[in-house]
């Protein structure tokens, strides 16, 4: 049998939208979300031994090393649920990381379909990383700047008290954005070599960019 794989990498600056294209991609296509940064910062609430060694790369916006991200993904892509594709969702950022998920997905008879950038200028990724909130009881995300709750720091449907990232502050975020232009940014034309790859405007209105994430993914992964 024959299965049409989607097998999916999204790569942008911290706050390019990442999270918010992979929700849409996730609801269409069946196919996991697997966040580096989300599964990272689970391993931080409950406490465990990766989750405590991470947490001081994290908070001072530095990769946390390349061979446990990489031990950490590899045992998420052998789960059942990757079987039909997946989205990398901030994951590979190194070359090395890159490297290493290519001889992984050799090893399992998989290819990579789709390298998909969504690019965005620095001092407008900025104002969506400093103004992002979410909500801790029902996971509904705002930002102070371009979509406020109605009351302050509250949800409007449950009405928690919004959460903000603890990296996301200024000089953390400083520190972010000269990881991924000096460590992450390599990719593009990593990616761009092997043929995978397509840019995406990623300042346009939510729904715009992915009508042309959506048209990358078929025009790469093929339809089914
Ligand atoms: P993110 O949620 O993707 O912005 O990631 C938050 C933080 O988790 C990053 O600043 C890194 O410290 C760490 N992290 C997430 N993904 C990776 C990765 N692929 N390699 C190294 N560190 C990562």
């Amino acid at each position: 049998m024959s299965m049409v794989q989607r097998n999916i990498i999204l790569l942008g600056a911290p706050g390019a939208g990442k999270g918010t294209q992979s929700e849409r991609l996730v609801a269409d296509y069946g196919i996991p979300q697997i966040s580096t940064g989300d599964i990272l910062r689970n391993e931080r609430k409950i406490q465990s031994d990766l989750g405590k060694e991470a947490a001081e790369y994290m908070d001072s916006g530095r990769l946390v090393p390349d061979e446990l991200v990489i031990r950490m993904v590899e045992k998420r892509l052998a789960q059942d649920d990757c079987a039909g594709g997946f989205i990398l969702d901030g994951f590979p950022r190194t070359v090395e990381q890159a490297d290493k998920l290519a001889e992984m997905l050799q090893k399992s008879g998989k290819t990579l379909s789709a390298v998909i950038n969504i690019v965005v200028a620095e001092d407008i990724l900025a104002k969506r990383l400093l103004g992002r909130r979410k909500c801790p009881g029902c996971g509904a995300n705002y930002n102070v700047f371009f979509s406020p709750p109605k009351a302050t720091e509250q949800c409007d449907s449950c009405g928690a008290g919004l959460e903000q990232r603890k990296d996301d502050n200024e000089e953390t975020i400083r520190q972010r954005f000269e990881v991924y232009q000096k460590q992450t940014q390599p990719l593009v034309d990593y990616y761009r070599s092997r043929g995978v790859y397509a840019e995406i405007d990623g300042e346009k209105p939510v729904e715009e960019i992915y009508a042309r994430v959506r048209q990358e993914v078929e025009r790469l992964c093929g339809k089914v």
